[in-house]
């Protein structure tokens, strides 16, 4: 792992708090770092108020923020002074401590403050940054993790059991820093959940970020663990379009919702999904708690969705005495799909979500390999899964995209859709939430719009080979079909019917009247 550190960038992020924005940034662009809004960070920073007195300020990240993108006003700032007293309560229930975080804040329009706010105030270094990094989780999760890290790092790290994240985890890891940390304490490794490292600068802390986990990652090399090899595995020839939209069907009813399922068929996907251990390895749970949310606790191995539904029910069933209040049980539909055939599978209510699955998903697949080829690989147990799944907080990070549009989750196909009443069909299904396949024989229909949720492809709609290999690439990204408009048509300029040729009769009939007809034909099934 290489630092991303460039002295003339960094020079343009004057100050403490944009020094943090800086390497926060660099932390955000390295996937096997932090992925979809892992991780987070914080600065203290001394400043005074509208009377000139002197205050002591965290600067957390906030939720709803991105390392790789976020900006100054991504932070919330915290009043250091309650922070401290909040770590001396002998308890503190999530909502409670969501509150007085929110009250603990001088920007009243500043973003919430991650739940780690009080664990990063604890530390005492001006700078801390926390990841997720693959590499550290490959040797955590592991039935040996603990040794392995120990092995590796001697004494320089803080070694946390795992804990759920929030006010205990903040307690306990104060209270083994204080134990457990000396003058060459470099960092703090929290088993089967990341790291922590610190510094008085934001360069210093970045950096042992990336020479602890480059020592991780030499770890896993020198165990012959570091680099995944995927053989070349091949795809079944045959179309795959009406078993999957059959498939999407039944996650959809088994959702209560319409999803978007998203086909993968490399080699990463396929020889993972026909690994003769694929049970054994698959079916551990996640890498580290948060993925729950997107990939839930386990991937369906294989097409059995209704016995996938019941052992999530059960698993709701046997845990939900955990919670204080009563719970509601979320929906019961996979959201990691993994068959010899179909390779991986991703699924969630938009395509960006189902995105988002399969970032994190592939991620898995590489960690969960290195873990095996080292030893075996070993995730939390149900119940610790389970917390962090039905945890409100995480929870709340689902709901914040507020009311879903319309035809969320739905897939809609538009023909003659790079300009015109097309075009604006798929502006217009677009913007009430639909997936869209836009078809045309313009090649500009290919990047009409860069975004999830549009798929443009090139036809010749008097073609049926190409409208059925059109269908089937829809189907592979997208799941299935909900709408289809019928819009492309040809219209040539008035010619007296003395001079009408049959070409030109043809030509017409063919694109205005037969390509419907096949169009309707191989949309029906789907
Ligand atoms: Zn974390």
């Amino acid at each position: 792992m290489q630092s991303l550190w460039n002295e003339t960038e960094a020079a343009e992020y004057a100050g403490d708090l944009n020094q943090r924005v800086y390497t926060s940034r660099l932390l955000g662009r390295d996937k096997s770092l932090v992925m979809h809004g892992g991780g987070n960070t914080s600065v203290k920073i001394t400043q005074s108020d509208l009377f000139g007195r002197e205050q002591h300020i965290l600067y957390v990240k906030g939720s709803g923020w991105d390392l790789e993108t976020i900006q100054p006003q991504g932070f919330s700032p915290c009043k250091m002074d309650v922070l401290l007293d909040l770590a001396t309560l002998p308890e503190l229930s999530d909502i409670q401590m969501a509150n007085e975080l929110r009250v603990s804040m001088i920007d009243a329009s500043a973003p919430s403050p991650s739940v780690e706010a009080i664990l990063h105030a604890l530390i005492p270094h001006k700078y801390v940054d926390h990841t997720h990094a693959d590499a550290i989780i490959a040797i955590t999760n592991t039935p040996d993790g603990r040794r392995r890290i120990e092995e590796l790092y001697g004494e320089r790290m803080v070694i946390i059991p795992y804990i759920m994240p929030g006010f205990k985890l903040a307690r306990l890891c104060a209270e083994e820093f204080a134990r457990q940390a000396h003058d060459g304490t470099q960092g703090m490794i929290l088993l089967k959940h990341g790291i922590f490292t610190f510094g008085e600068t934001a360069k210093e802390a970045y950096e042992r970020m990336i020479a602890l986990v480059d020592e991780a990652e030499q770890y896993l090399e020198r165990h012959h663990a570091w680099r995944v090899e995927y053989p070349q595995v091949a795809p079944p020839d045959e179309p795959q379009r009406q078993v999957l939209a059959a498939f999407r069907r039944e996650l959809s009813d088994a959702a209560g919702f319409a999803v978007i399922m998203a086909s993968h068929t490399d080699e990463q996907a396929l020889s993972f999904a026909r690994r003769a251990d694929l049970k054994q390895i698959a079916l551990q749970g996640p890498l580290t708690p948060d993925h729950v949310i997107r990939t839930k606790r386990l991937p369906l191995v294989g097409r059995d969705v209704a016995a996938y539904e019941e052992s999530y029910r059960a698993y709701f069933e046997a845990n939900q005495h955990r919670s204080a209040t009563p719970l509601t049980m979320l929906d019961p539909a996979p959201r990691i799909v993994l068959d010899p055939d179909w390779g991986l599978l991703t699924i969630g209510k938009t395509a960006k979500e189902a995105a988002i699955a399969e970032d994190i998903y592939r991620h898995t697949i590489a960690v969960i390999s290195r873990a095996r080829a080292m030893q075996n690989y070993e995730a939390l147990p149900a119940e610790d899964i389970f917390d962090v799944e039905y945890w409100d907080l995480e929870q709340a990070k689902l709901r914040a995209g507020g009311k879903a549009p319309a035809f969320t989750g739905e897939i809609a196909l538009v023909t003659g859709a790079a300009s015109g009443i097309g075009k604006a069909c798929v502006e217009s299904l677009l913007a009430r939430g639909a997936a869209v396949v836009g078809l045309d024989i313009n090649p500009a229909i290919e990047t009409l719009f860069k975004r999830p949720d549009y798929l443009g492809i090139t036809v010749d709609l008097t073609d049926e080979a190409q409208i059925a290999a059109a269908f089937e690439t829809a189907v592979k990204r997208y799941g299935g079909l909900d709408m289809l408009v019928l819009n492309a048509g040809i219209f040539p300029g008035g010619t007296p019917i003395a001079k009408l040729g049959l070409a030109d009769w043809d030509k017409v009939l063919r694109i205005n009247l037969d390509s419907n007809l096949v169009l309707m034909r191989e949309a029906h099934p789907l």
